[in-house]
């Protein structure tokens, strides 16, 4: 799997990925249902992989993370400047969200009738999940399990939610933060047993990556197969909204931060990022993104582990700048098709509550449509237009899922750069 500059380019790692995502458009439009059927079951099989590992790997990269910073004060610090991205990179990104769909508009009364909701099981289960209230709240009571070993399993009532990343972390780092405090000679031992444990999961990330092109074509395949075309003719202008802002903000926003700020070519940082946007891309989960982002960033990049570790966990979970930028979109979008007009405190509402909600969703599929339901209460709209949206979600969810695993990573470059000069500051790929 190593991309050496010796290796044909057929051997390496991103051009297979490449060719996969090329081979699965045509061969889901070919084989349709019968072939999403066929293949379904393998692009399960590398999710299932890519979730064996994510939830040991998240914690010992954030206890060995910790450890390796030498200091709480430096933790502090450090954390301090990851947080601060991700609120200035997301913040960023809901006002270009903003901008596009106060300009494009693509919301008008009776464009929700157009398209409803097909109704099947799985989507009633979704859109039964929608959450309304307090977004601050449930992000608090999120951060602080209750039992960190049932939060490594699933998240509240719903095992098919997944873990509860959020608190996955938040125990992580007092964990590492309680290892910092002991005496030197078993904080010295405690740091090394626990570097060794995440380098077994780096190791065992590595062998799920040689899956990645298999994996991403059988997913891409299956989408394909199973949603064709048709949902995009309905709502063709709300979907163009949210794919220019987000083009906008990986295409200007994100390369001048990874230029200007983190001091990389942002072309060259792009390609060796190359198979985690793709993973991204196909599995629509951040989380299930996560091993190969480590691997991208690291291996590919040359960011040293000691932020890697640290910032990128923490920036799946997090770090959401395509999902808060979608919500706000959406929420703008449904408004204008209820014929509320909001106006600029209204909409500072928006920003706000976007924010919060896309620092509470979880890196899973659909995440973002389920936290909606917060920023529409917070201006009083009501949750029904979701349904109607849900068509066209997960070629949404597609994209704002690559452009968060994207920030994630031009915030590790950046991080990386304030706290030890980038390291070989150059990229490979
Ligand atoms: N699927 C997204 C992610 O994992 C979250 C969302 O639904 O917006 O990053």
């Amino acid at each position: 799997m190593s991309d050496t500059q010796s290796e044909s380019w057929y051997l390496k790692l991103h051009w297979q990925i490449g060719i996969a995502m090329l081979l699965a458009v045509p061969f889901g439009l070919l084989t349709g249902e019968a072939g999403a059927e066929a293949i379904g079951w393998l692009g399960d099989l590398f999710l299932r992989l890519l979730k064996m590992v994510v939830v040991p790997l998240i914690f010992f990269s954030i206890v060995s993370g910790v450890c390796s910073v030498g200091s709480l004060k430096r933790v502090g610090k450090l954390g301090a400047r990851t947080v601060g991205y991700y609120l200035v990179s997301s913040t960023l990104a809901i006002l270009v969200g903003l901008l596009l769909v106060n300009l494009i508009h693509p919301g008008e009364e009776g464009v929700l009738v157009q398209y409803r909701v097909g109704g099947s099981a799985g989507e009633e289960a979704l859109l039964g999940e929608i959450e309304s209230g307090s977004a601050l709240r449930d992000l608090v009571f999120r951060l602080v399990p209750e039992n960190p070993v049932e939060d490594m399993v699933y998240s509240g009532e719903d095992p098919r939610r997944g873990p509860n990343i959020l608190g996955v972390i938040f125990f992580a780092l007092l964990f590492g933060g309680c290892i910092l405090a002991l005496p030197d000679a078993r904080r010295e031992r405690l740091s090394s047993v626990f570097d060794m444990l995440f380098a077994v999961m780096m190791k065992m990330t590595g062998l799920v990556i040689r899956a990645a092109p298999l994996g991403v074509f059988a997913l891409l395949g299956a989408v394909v197969g199973t949603t064709g075309l048709e949902a995009f003719r309905a709502l063709g202008l709300y979907m163009l909204t949210v794919f220019g802002a987000l083009a906008i903000h990986a295409l200007v926003v994100l390369p001048l931060i990874c230029a200007l700020l983190a001091r990389r070519n942002p072309w060259a940082y792009t390609r060796a990022l190359a198979p985690a946007l793709a993973t991204a891309f196909s599995t629509a989960s951040s989380n299930a993104a996560l091993p190969v982002t480590m691997d991208c960033v690291e291996r590919r990049a040359g960011i040293s582990n000691r932020i890697s570790s640290f910032v990128l966990p923490l920036g799946a979970t997090v770090n959401m700048d395509g999902t808060a930028l979608y919500e706000c979109v959406a929420v703008l979008f449904l408004a204008q098709c209820h014929g509320v007009e909001l106006g600029l405190a209204q909409q500072m509402v928006v920003v706000v509550t976007a924010l919060l909600a896309s620092v509470g969703a979880a890196g899973i599929p659909h995440a973002g449509l389920v936290m909606m339901g917060i920023v529409l209460t917070a201006v009083g709209l009501p949750l029904e237009g979701v349904g109607m949206i849900l068509a066209v979600d997960r070629i949404l969810d597609m994209c704002r899922t690559t452009i968060n695993v994207f920030s994630d990573a031009v915030g590790t470059a950046f991080v990386a750069r304030l706290e030890d000069g980038g390291e070989d500051g150059q990229t490979g790929g």
